[in-house]
């Protein structure tokens, strides 16, 4: 009932700001909430704001579109904003589209390993934590902690967050960047030739006189 309340709320904003004077601000939610452990290295989710005339990319709290001269809406930022992720239901997503039981992790279904051939390794989405890896078993939207909305501080940072300031990063050009970091380095196959390049010395051996 709430969330209706709000996007009707909404809506009658956006048209009575078109009649003129201030319009409000918009924030734009990209990318969705990760399914599993290995979808969390691949978060994609941004915020962005912007121009609700011209669309171009807006500060928040700039009350004047700097395009001045082919746009120049004036504008005015709301105090809070609806979690995108969680279209403000606060519900953990990975739990909604993994069809999580009660938070359980949907690959080991609760359970921490999975039983292969007699044998019984740890669920390797959970960790054999036996709870969804995103929600922590918490069932509450991550991005929003469960609380349906962001105030507008933490949307601006949100938005820094999703700008870093040298520009390189952009999510959607580069996606094999962000896999290649996420390598494990343990593995160190190496070892098993020349086994032992140090030898135990025995300076220590007690000398009998
Ligand atoms: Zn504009
Ligand atoms: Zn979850
Ligand atoms: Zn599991
Ligand atoms: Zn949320």
């Amino acid at each position: 009932m709430r969330i209706k309340t709000a996007l009707v709320l909404v809506v009658t904003l956006t048209l009575a700001a078109c009649g003129g004077g201030k319009q409000k601000g918009v924030v734009k939610f990209k990318g969705s909430t990760p399914n599993t452990s290995l979808a969390v290295k691949r978060d994609n989710r941004a915020v962005s704001s912007h121009c609700p005339k011209c669309d171009d990319p807006l500060k928040i709290d700039e009350v004047r579109c700097p395009k001045v001269k082919t746009c120049g809406a004036k504008v005015e930022w709301d105090s809070t904003y609806t979690c995108g992720p969680c279209g403000g239901s606060g519900v953990c997503q990975a739990c909604v589209w993994m069809e999580n039981q009660k938070g359980q992790c949907y690959a080991c279904r609760g359970e921490g390993f999975i039983a292969y051939q007699g044998k019984t390794p740890d669920c390797k989405n959970c960790s054999g934590k036996k709870v969804c890896p995103i929600c922590a078993g918490t069932q509450k939207c991550d991005y929003c902690k469960g609380r349906k909305m962001f105030d507008k501080a933490e949307v601006m940072a949100l938005v820094e967050k999703s700008n870093p300031p040298d520009g390189a990063a952009d999510p959607a050009a580069k996606p094999e960047a962000d896999t290649k970091k996420a390598e494990p380095k343990k593995e160190e196959p190496k070892k098993e030739e020349g086994k032992a390049p140090e030898e135990p010395k025995k300076e220590e051996a007690p000398k009998k006189e």
